[in-house]
């Protein structure tokens, strides 16, 4: 059977993908880009429907395209994210072939053995661009037979497609924080297990948090703040965009809880650590306004002042006498959503390239293996790695990586 030939493939067309093969295409680097589904399909069917970018469109996106139809601070429904990774690579003329998956990568000498569902290719270089978000996990702490709707966040969709009754979402970053708030608006009762997390403000200022993320810094970081591995982001551009704030929901009817522990005889077990929790979540935003307010007078911004910023609701009785345990069948819950994360999958990738617990070992985005790369993974170069704009950065670089060894083999070779 006939082999095709590659110089570099990059495996994944959302939007780690696109940047990959525009930054290689700009280098006159010969690439592929194969992706077993559509462009940007994890932003069409791995989200909720009512899902808008947690960025306002000036900054979630790639420098060489603007959102159509969009004013510079509004929030992009998912769909358009997806169209416009659409237009941005027929822009670039990327070479996608859609549909084709790779199966497995080995390497063999010095190129890669591809197996595709469409057919053999040889590599010399391969990027996997196959997302961090795809394995999604949910802690087995509800046994299947109580007969309680367990779904994780990556499944739901909307309120309709949950049985009547009360729902419990356990997780309370960017997408169990959303989920839970739209379900409360629907006229659902909803209680919200919260863990440790960061909750910027939306705006302060007059400026966006991600504005204040790029003025001070943060983005740009190397390695998370120590401690702060397993701290999730609440934050939110749903309905105009607002800072999360777990008080007002709590005021809006919500039950909030602890970190969800162990589930026995129809109770589940919340960890006596919701009001520390909520505290470090405060800390977390109020040290934001410190350091905005000290890059603004160190840099003679005239930004207005908000000092409302900084009141503080009192805190709901669920914080000061917070539940422990909750018999989920007579607080009539019917539903739990797990928005508990996803785990890395590189199962198609047949190479030393991984740590113990299957994590690709990199420096930012340079795997042990060479001629392998990974782009679009959190913290790959800084924290704003995983994010839209920030894989475009990481792609540049790696692009310009690859074209090196490209040329200093050329030159070898002449
Ligand atoms: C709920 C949620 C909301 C988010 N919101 C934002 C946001 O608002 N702003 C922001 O900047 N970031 C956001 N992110 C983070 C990140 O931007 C997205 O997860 C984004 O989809 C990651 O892009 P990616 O290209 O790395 O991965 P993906 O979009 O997942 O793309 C990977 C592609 O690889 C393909 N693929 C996988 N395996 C194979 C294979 N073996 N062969 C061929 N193709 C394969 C998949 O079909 C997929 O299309 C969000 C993440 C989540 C989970």
């Amino acid at each position: 059977m006939s082999v095709e030939k590659v110089d570099t493939l990059v495996i994944g067309a959302g939007q780690a993908g696109v940047a990959m093969s525009e930054h290689l295409g700009k280098r006159g680097v010969s690439h592929l880009v194969l992706e077993k589904n559509r462009i940007a399909e994890s932003w069409r069917t791995a989200r909720w429907d009512s899902l808008v970018a947690n960025g306002p469109v000036w900054h979630d996106r790639f420098p060489g395209m603007n959102f159509d139809d969009y004013q510079p601070d509004e929030f992009a429904p998912k769909e358009k994210v997806a169209d416009y990774f659409v237009a941005y690579a027929e822009q670039i003329k990327a070479p996608i072939r859609c549909g084709v998956e790779v199966k497995s990568v080995v390497k063999d000498g010095d190129v890669f053995r591809v197996e595709t569902s469409q057919g053999a290719i040889e590599a010399r270089n391969v990027v996997a661009a196959t997302g961090a978000f795809q394995r999604p996990i949910i802690p087995t702490v509800v046994p299947a037979e109580t007969g309680i709707m367990q779904i994780h966040s990556h499944a739901y969709r909307n309120p309709a497609q949950l049985p009547e009754g009360a729902v419990l979402v356990v997780g309370a970053g960017s997408s169990g924080t959303q989920i839970a708030d739209e379900l409360l608006r629907s006229g659902k009762s909803v209680y919200l297990s919260i863990g440790p997390h960061d909750r910027p403000p939306r705006r302060y200022r007059g400026k966006d948090f991600v504005w204040w993320l790029g003025a001070l810094g943060i983005w740009d970081l190397k390695v998370p703040a120590p401690n702060t591995e397993h701290v999730t982001i609440a934050v939110s551009g749903a309905y105009g965009g607002n800072t999360v704030d777990f008080r007002r929901l709590a005021a809006r009817g919500m039950t909030l809880l602890g970190r969800a522990e162990t589930f026995a005889d129809g109770t589940m077990s919340f960890a006596p650590d919701l009001a520390k929790n909520i505290a470090l979540g405060d800390a977390n935003y109020l040290s934001l306004l410190d350091q905005a307010d000290a890059y603004a007078e160190e840099n003679g911004l005239d930004l207005p002042q908000e000092p409302d910023a900084r009141k503080m609701e009192p805190d709901p009785a669920c914080v000061t006498d917070p539940i422990l345990t909750l018999d989920l069948k007579a607080a009539g819950i019917t539903a739990i959503i797990w928005a508990t994360g996803y785990a890395q999958d590189f199962g198609w990738a047949k190479l030393d390239a991984f740590d113990e617990k299957g994590r690709p070992v990199h420096e930012r985005g340079v795997s042990k293996v060479p001629g392998l790369y990974f782009v679009g993974l959190p913290w790959l170069s800084r924290r704003a790695s995983s994010f839209i704009w920030g894989c475009w950065h990481d792609a540049d670089y790696l692009a310009g990586y690859i074209a090196e060894g490209q040329s200093s083999r050329s030159s070898k070779s002449a």
